[in-house]
Order: structure tokens, then C-alpha cells, then sequence
């Protein structure tokens, strides 16, 4: 890889010129979603421009060029988690999508009455609300890891809840809310050694950490593409094929069928069979870009920025007296969730955006994790490979100004 330069990595990226309210955009909310590179951008653009068509289906030159392109995205997507074959990744329209998938045609047709599905007290609200759904539709119940104040989860008492009625760990690989990077690799053991199959929610994970899904022997691993420097509405579930071979559609249409009849349906191989419907090519083609953008520069030198604007951004905020970092994690990404004894976090975040610093506030998606934590909302900074410090400094200075208007 090139070495890592912050200057011409930001200028790959069209809408970090903007300025907002007069000010430079500092943007950091990327665990919401990340911006895109203008590759990824000429990439879309070039698909509706010049091989538009549908896939799979076409004897004629631009569907092949579609099919070419969507699947060669699928390749790309195998190389970077590092899976066995292509058939193990499947397009979705993100984690959320994912993990619905999981639920309803992995787990809702596994469960009975007093069985039990166990997540943890980090989890967003994508990785618990299906589980609750096929509970209620099943009668199995949900069992939740326990986490300390510093937000970490205490592993000892993963081995008690990994009885032999829970039929599936569904855990996030780093916290959206926090930034804490789950001991995934330790869990999975864990509950294989239980006979325990594992999903592990890779939302927030795919753009900062190398994936190797071989290694750390995750049965599920789910991702979107949006935060990855993708477009939205595109994502993926990646499933050991062993797995995904027992499995039934939950999603019945086109392109997921080999033949139809009114009595009786017979099912395509995999992945296809879990892709009903005309998929989201442009966007498959997007990530697929976005994924090269990322193995161009390597994940190991972009951990690295990140991890040193963590350590200059985690600086910066304990400095600010009146504001409590939430979440002290040994091993973090670069999220920084905080309150102020000054304003709301919905106030600290409209005095920074007057300032080009968009930020999120609120319960991201994890309330039941802001009850544990005994807090009803938090502003969170979240950092991407395009973030330096000029955009922590104007953080700094807006909530110095915080400060000084909620005097
Ligand atoms: N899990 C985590 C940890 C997330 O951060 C998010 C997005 N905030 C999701 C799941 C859901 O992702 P999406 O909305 O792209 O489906």
C-alpha cells in the first residue's frame, strides 16, 4: 500500500469541500454513515450511464455486463472477509436486512417453547428487535450478556448463558454506541465449545478491522455497505455454506427459484436462493468499489490513523471540564460518546453544527444499552480514514462554546 497521507485521502472525497454554515465541514458522524469517494461515486454513475440492465437474466450484451459487474462485487466482497467460496455471500439490503434473514430462516425454524437466543446489553436495536419478533412467534426467549460501567462485557459470564437450550449468539463486533471492540474471536470459541452457532454483527467493524471470517469461525457475519464508503441499500450476509445449505428462503420471487410450479417450487443454489427479486445491482457494484478503495489503502494503516485520532480526540474531550466520556473500553474504535453537565446532547449537537461539526445525539439505536447506563441520551463523535484533527479541534472548540452559551 501507498503510504497513508490525510491530505490527498481527503481529497478523494467530493463533500468534504462543502462548507456548512460558513465553516469547513467537519463531519463525524460516520458510525452513522460514512461518505463516499469519488471512485465510488464515478462507479454508480458509470453503471446507469453505460451497462444498465438486469441481471442473471439477459442473452444480450449489457445484461452480461451487469451480471459481470454485479458478480464480480461478490468476489471482491469473498476476497475482503477473506470467505471459502463466493456462495457464502449473500446481498442484502444491510445488516438490519441481515440479520432478519438470519432470524427467520435460520433460527425461527430451530426454535421450541424455553428455548433461547442470547445477545448482549450493546446490542443495537437491529440485533434485537428480530430476535424479539421470532421469540414472540415461537416462544423462545431472549437472554442478554451483561456489560460493566466501562462498557466492556463481562466474559465470565458468557460461559453461564451458553446453556444447552440457546440456539444462537447474536453479538456486535464493536458497539456503534461506545466504540467497544467485542473479544469476538474468544466468544465464538466459547460457544462452539457449546455447540453454539454465532452471528456476529459487523456493522461497525468492516471499515476499521480486517475480517478474516475463516479466523475467527463466525457461522454469520453481517454488514452494510453504507458505513464502508458504499452506497446504501446495499449490504451483506456472509453464512458458512454448510449452514446456509440447510436453510429455507424466508423471501420467495424472481431469480431465487430454478423451477416453477403452481403445486411446487424448486430452489436456486446458493447465494441466489436468499435473493428474491431484481437486486440492488448499482449498489452491489458501489460496495464492490468501496472495498478495492479500502484494500488500496489497508486496513492496517487505517486502524492505525484512526487509533491515533481516537487517542488525540479522547485527549482533547477529557480536557473539557463539565463533560463525561461514556464508555472507557481498553480496546476501542474511534467512537467517543459523551454528556455535558452544560446542555442536552440534542443542544451540544445544534451549537456544533452552527459550527460545519455534524455529530449524532441520542440513544443510537441501543435504549436498552442508555438504561444500563442510566443515561437517557449521549452526543457521539464517530471517526472515519478521512477524519484529521483540524475536524477534532473544531469539536473541541464548539463545545467549549457549548460552554459558554449554557453558561
Ligand atoms: N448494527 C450496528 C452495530 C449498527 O451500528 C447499525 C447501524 N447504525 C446497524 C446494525 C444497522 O445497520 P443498517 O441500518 O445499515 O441496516
Amino acid at each position: 500500500c501507498p503510504p497513508f497521507d490525510i491530505d490527498t485521502i481527503r481529497s478523494q472525497f467530493p463533500i468534504l469541500q462543502r462548507r456548512i454554515h460558513g465553516h469547513p465541514l467537519a463531519y463525524l458522524d460516520n458510525a452513522a454513515t460514512s461518505q463516499k469517494p469519488r471512485a465510488v461515486i464515478d462507479a454508480i454513475q458509470k453503471y446507469y450511464l453505460q451497462h444498465n440492465a438486469n441481471v442473471h437474466r439477459g442473452v444480450y450484451q449489457l445484461s452480461e455486463e451487469a451480471t459481470h459487474d454485479y458478480e464480480a462485487s461478490r468476489d471482491k466482497v469473498q476476497r475482503f472477509i477473506n470467505a471459502r467460496e463466493r456462495a457464502e455471500i449473500i446481498f442484502v439490503r444491510g445488516t438490519t436486512e441481515a440479520i432478519n434473514l438470519v432470524a427467520h430462516s435460520f433460527a425461527k425454524p430451530r426454535l421450541n417453547p424455553g428455548d433461547e437466543i442470547l445477545i448482549s446489553t450493546l446490542e443495537h436495536h437491529s440485533n434485537i428487535v428480530p430476535w424479539q419478533i421470532i421469540c414472540q412467534q415461537t416462544g423462545a426467549q431472549l437472554r442478554v450478556i451483561p456489560i460493566s460501567d466501562a462498557g466492556e462485557i463481562d466474559t465470565t459470564a458468557v460461559d453461564t448463558l451458553l446453556k444447552p437450550n440457546c440456539r444462537l449468539l447474536s453479538l456486535t463486533h464493536v458497539s456503534n454506541t461506545l466504540g467497544t471492540i467485542n473479544p469476538i474471536q474468544q466468544m465464538i470459541r466459547q460457544a462452539h465449545q457449546h455447540g453454539i452457532p454465532v452471528l456476529i454483527d459487523g456493522a461497525q467493524a468492516v471499515p476499521h478491522l480486517q475480517i478474516d471470517v475463516q479466523t475467527l469461525d463466525a457461522d454469520f457475519y453481517a454488514f452494510s455497505g453504507h458505513k464502508a464508503y458504499g452506497p446504501t441499500g446495499i449490504g451483506v450476509l456472509y453464512g458458512k455454506r454448510e449452514i446456509l445449505e440447510q436453510m429455507q428462503p424466508y423471501q420467495g420471487g424472481g431469480d431465487m427459484i430454478s423451477e416453477v410450479t403452481f403445486e411446487q417450487t424448486e430452489y436456486n443454489e446458493l447465494p441466489y436462493r436468499f435473493e428474491a427479486g431484481t437486486p440492488n445491482i448499482a449498489g452491489a457494484i458501489g460496495l464492490g468499489c468501496a472495498l478495492d478503495y479500502l484494500d488500496a489503502i489497508g486496513l492496517q494503516q487505517i486502524s492505525r490513523h484512526e487509533q491515533s485520532l481516537l487517542d488525540y480526540a479522547t485527549q482533547a474531550l477529557s480536557a473539557i471540564r463539565g463533560l463525561r466520556l461514556i464508555g472507557t473500553a481498553r480496546n476501542k474504535a474511534g467512537i467517543l460518546s459523551f454528556v455535558m453537565d452544560a446542555a442536552h446532547a440534542h443542544d451540544v449537537s445544534t451549537v456544533l453544527d452552527q459550527a460545519g461539526v455534524a455529530i449524532r445525539a441520542g440513544h443510537h439505536c441501543t435504549m436498552p444499552l442508555m438504561a444500563r447506563l442510566g443515561v437517557a441520551a449521549t452526543a457521539r463523535a464517530s471517526l472515519a480514514l478521512y477524519n484529521n484533527r483540524t475536524d477534532i479541534d473544531a469539536l473541541a472548540a464548539g463545545l467549549q462554546e457549548v460552554k459558554r452559551m449554557f453558561k
